[in-house]
């Protein structure tokens, strides 16, 4: 098995332990769950129930004609009981379908065999709202339907999960991993590709051994990857395995790859096997502020606190509530915020984890240079964004930036950095938005 990595990067500490070990666990029924009408990477949908409305589990509710898109689902059956905007994970409210369970969870009739071309597949992955599950949620379909002009060789399959805590992609290998295999071929029919490569990272050797076992007689390479971090980062994946530089401001598609997450794949293969739409994930619920850390699969739209408190929940000893891992996940200030198609763990702090860090000068020690995983200037575009400086910011690449928060992590100053990037990010795309 080759061993790769890529430069730069940081090794924070894993703090897997606690849920690596914890097979998945059906979570109950919620008694509601509340659906927004935007999970995605793209245009919002728009609601086709309408209140007072009886719905089914898996029943579509929300959509829109834009290609850049995902539809939404019922995750239960029962009541339509609200359509409004409702806090979402994301930190905005959100127009979303509020649906009171009827506790039979009665599910629409699937409907019926596709018939298997290539674009059959891709319609069917579209339909059943399939968005990349490793926290993006960009449409899974959109990814799938490169240009005429660009030639996919290869199909990347992205087992990294480097961020610290989480750990319901490494039990979705050790649980689905025959799973897996049968998305990967639905994928290769779908893009005409040959060359499949799984990248796991070397600290998960029981999702090596597994993933090795199911591969047996495919023709799917298993690549060890060197445990750092940001290395589930699209662009650090396909340097790490192919040494290929996806070019600034360009898409893993520009040097001829596709990648896609090990959970996306079994939702890939739920939806074209069994006919079934994305209406719940893994979620890892971790952290020291929860005495039983679990990974749990839960119906999209169920609220965060049904979660921790079904981890036996500290609340009063909680300092933060954050989606996704302590890298790149997002605090959140309410936690009757519901589970999203890209909500791979919820990880809850005590407060005495929980250090408010000062921003303060640059001082140019250029710790950021050196360990930006794409290789820009962290320290000076933080100076254009804090100058408010967003023409300079972007001339520098800040577009190019992933928002992994590995510059504030090395940076002796504690500044601020992965604010400053989405600052200069948000501000440059107005600035040009309001121009135009
Ligand atoms: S947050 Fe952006 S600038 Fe900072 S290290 Fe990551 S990619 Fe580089
Ligand atoms: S790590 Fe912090 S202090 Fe050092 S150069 Fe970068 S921004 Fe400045």
């Amino acid at each position: 098995m080759r061993r790769v990595s890529f430069k730069h990067g940081i090794h924070p500490p894993e703090k897997k332990e606690t849920t690596r070990s914890k097979p998945i666990e059906d979570f109950p029924l919620p008694k509601k769950v509340i659906i927004p009408l935007s999970q995605h990477t793209g245009r919002p949908n728009e609601s086709i129930v309408k209140k007072g409305e009886r719905v089914e589990t898996g029943q579509l509710i929300g959509e829109t004609s834009a290609f850049i898109s995902s539809p939404v689902h019922a995750s239960l059956s029962g009541i339509v009981s609200a359509i409004e905007p409702r806090p979402h994970p994301l930190g905005m409210k959100v127009q979303s379908v509020v649906i009171e369970s009827d506790e039979k969870d009665e599910w629409i009739s699937a409907s019926d065999a596709v018939q298997g071309s290539p674009d059959n597949i891709k319609d069917l992955i579209k339909s059943a709202g399939i968005a990349g599950l490793g926290g993006a949620a960009f449409p899974t379909h959109v990814k799938l339907s490169p240009p005429a002009n660009k030639k996919i060789e290869f199909l990347i399959i992205n087992g990294a999960e480097c961020e610290p805590y989480l750990t319901s992609d490494e039990r979705v290998m050790l649980e689905y991993s025959a799973a897996i295999v049968e998305g990967i071929e639905i994928l290769k029919k779908v893009l005409g590709v040959e060359k499949v490569v799984l990248g796991i990272e070397l600290n998960k050797p029981e999702c090596i051994a597994a993933m090795s076992k199911a591969v047996q007689g495919k023709d799917i390479e298993i690549v060890g990857l060197k445990t750092k971090y940001p290395q589930g980062g699209e662009k650090q994946l396909i340097k790490a395995i192919l040494g290929r530089e996806v070019p600034r401001r360009g898409l893993p598609l520009d040097v001829g790859c596709v990648v896609q997450n090990v959970g996306t794949v079994v939702a890939v293969r739920d939806a074209v096997i069994k006919k079934k739409p994305l209406i719940e994930r893994v979620v890892t619920v971790t952290g020291s502020a929860v005495e039983e850390p679990k990974n749990l699969r839960v119906r999209i739209g169920t609220p965060f606190i049904e979660l921790l408190n079904f981890c036996n929940f500290q609340k009063d000893s909680a300092g933060k509530v954050i989606m996704g891992g302590p890298m790149m996940g997002i605090s959140q200030h309410n936690l009757d915020v519901p589970v999203i198609k890209g909500t791979s763990g919820i990880l809850a702090m005590k407060k005495e984890e929980v250090i408010e860090y000062n921003h303060r000068q640059c001082i140019r020690c250029a710790r950021c240079v050196e360990s930006c995983p794409v290789y820009l200037m962290p320290y000076e575009i933080s100076l254009a964004s804090e100058s408010d400086r967003f023409d300079i910011a972007e001339k520098l690449g800040v577009f190019d930036c992933i928002e992994c928060g590995v510059c504030g992590y090395v940076c002796p100053a504690t500044r601020h950095m992965t604010h400053l990037m989405k600052k200069a990010k948000t501000y440059a795309n107005f600035l040009k938005s309001s121009r135009s």
